[in-house]
């Protein structure tokens, strides 16, 4: 390891002790932005990473609620203020029994980044808390996000901090904590993306971050002459980035032949048309099952425990969670002929499996860069609302299709190496952090 990089994760492990995730995601930046520093000294004098990976804000507070046999509940709820150099925090709320101050602090960090590369004026937070909407009643969920609400209402604003949806946090949720917000600060504002359309959400932002992630998968192809069409695909989850994912793969001619959730995974070697795809939105989004109903429904293999990744496929879309592609799989990915890894879910591959991916020259996007379409039309939501005025479909599709190439446009510039390889990782990070850097200099040390 560079003893530049070396030194510099001791002292973010020595700040941030037990919070492996977010060193996981500090070292991988890290790797990148040191060497760049030091060809650009103006960044260096003024700590401009030191200062990055520092939360300008931490909220952590007590979500008390009922439950509906009358018992008293108590979670715990967090939002990670990282970095408002360009524009208000924006990112997810997530809710899962797994949330942590450390998990947070990973996908605030990356979230900076990737806010930057989508050129819009957004800067960087994550929230969200333990608590796990699986097998809780609709009125349980909604007594949870009021009183989550009720707390959160006092750090937020439309020009302050925009949270949205992530792991756990769909429609029903956004709906909720709207609601509160609302009813106790007797205002009606972009406070939150990822709202209904018929209370200021924006076309396209369901389907935003799956879409974007294979735009960003032909994007990668197409540097090299080639497209979806005729591909096997692989993906993972069956959430809102794995259904959307879907949906714009088979659209441009491409087959998924997996699904899975944190039970196990489905393998259709027949591909999941639009009509099992309905289906799957129908279990998952309204009916809240498993994927394995999957395979009784339309005959195919249930993998209990198990992750897709040893499915022959020419593209892989990881778009479960964190670390959910390790050494091993991205091993059988390019022993099976893989080429193509674009990343739905936030730092689904471990520094093992990029680096395996980057030894065999695959085209790899990670999630900061291909998954950014979310949090894009995130921002163009905000857009309408500051404008009252909503924009069709079309209008929407276009801006995320020319806003995911640009990105893919910054990580070429940033990350094309000697050789001629894309290393879209490098690429995505110093793309994105040029402009919060120069904006944090001219705005002094605050
Ligand atoms: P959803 O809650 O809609 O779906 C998550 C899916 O991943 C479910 O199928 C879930 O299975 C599975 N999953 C969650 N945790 C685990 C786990 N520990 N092990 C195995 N499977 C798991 O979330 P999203 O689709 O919104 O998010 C998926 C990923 O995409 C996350 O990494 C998120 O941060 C990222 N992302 C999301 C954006 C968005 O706009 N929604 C934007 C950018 C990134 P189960 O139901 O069994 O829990």
């Amino acid at each position: 390891m560079d003893p530049k990089v070396e030194q510099f994760m001791a002292m973010i492990k020595a700040k941030n002790p037990a919070q492996p995730e977010f060193h996981q995601a500090v070292h991988e930046v890290a790797e990148s932005l040191i060497p760049f520093i030091e060809e650009n000294p103006k960044y260096k004098h003024a700590k401009i990473l030191e200062r990055m990976t520092e939360p300008e804000r931490i909220i952590i507070f007590r979500v008390p609620w009922i439950n509906d046999k009358g018992g008293v509940e108590i979670n715990r709820g967090f939002r990670v203020e990282m970095n408002s150099a360009i524009g208000p925090y924006k990112g997810g709320l997530r809710f899962h029994p797994t949330v942590n101050l450390g998990i947070l602090k990973f996908l605030a960090f990356e979230q900076v980044l990737k806010n930057s590369l989508t050129t819009l004026p957004m800067g960087g937070g994550k929230g969200g808390s333990d608590f796990d909407p699986k097998g809780k009643s609709d009125n349980e969920v909604m007594r949870f996000c009021q009183s989550f609400m009720t707390e959160l209402q006092r750090h937020i604003g439309p020009d302050t901090d925009v949270p949205a949806g992530d792991i756990g946090v769909g429609g029903r949720e956004i709906g909720y904590m709207f609601g509160q917000y609302k009813r106790i600060r007797n205002e009606f504002t972009g406070v939150l993306t990822g709202k209904a359309l018929e209370w200021g959400g924006s076309l396209i932002r369901p389907e935003a971050t799956g879409y974007g992630a294979v735009y960003f998968a032909q994007e990668m192809l197409n540097t090299k002459g080639d497209s979806l069409e005729g591909k096997t695909v692989a993906v993972s989850g069956s959430g809102n980035v794995a259904q959307f994912t879907t949906q714009k793969v088979n659209e441009l001619g491409g087959k998924v032949v997996t699904l899975s959730d944190s039970g196990g995974f489905i393998h259709d070697p027949n591909g999941i048309d639009d009509e099992k795809l309905a289906w799957v939105m129908d279990l998952k989004n309204i009916r809240r099952g498993r994927i394995s109903e999957y395979a009784q429904k339309y005959s195919c293999e249930y993998y209990e425990g198990k992750r897709p990744w040893g499915i022959p496929c020419d593209v892989a879309f990881p778009s479960a969670t964190e670390n959910e592609v390790n050494k091993e799989d991205a091993e059988v990915l390019v022993k099976n002929g893989c080429k193509v890894i674009s990343e739905g879910a936030n730092m689904p591959s471990t520094p093992d499996a990029i680096e395996i991916y980057q030894n065999n020259k695959l085209l790899y996007g990670p999630g900061k860069a291909a998954n950014a379409g979310g949090v894009a039309v995130s921002g163009l939501e905000m857009t309408q609302n500051s404008m009252r005025l909503p924009w069709s479909r079309e209008e929407v599709d276009q801006r995320l299709q020319t806003i995911m190439k640009n990105i893919h446009a910054s990580c070429v510039e940033f990350g094309t190496e000697s050789g001629g390889y894309i290393n879209y990782v490098n690429g995505a990070n110093i793309g994105g952090f040029v402009k919060i850097a120069n904006a944090m200099l001219a705005q002094g040390v605050v």
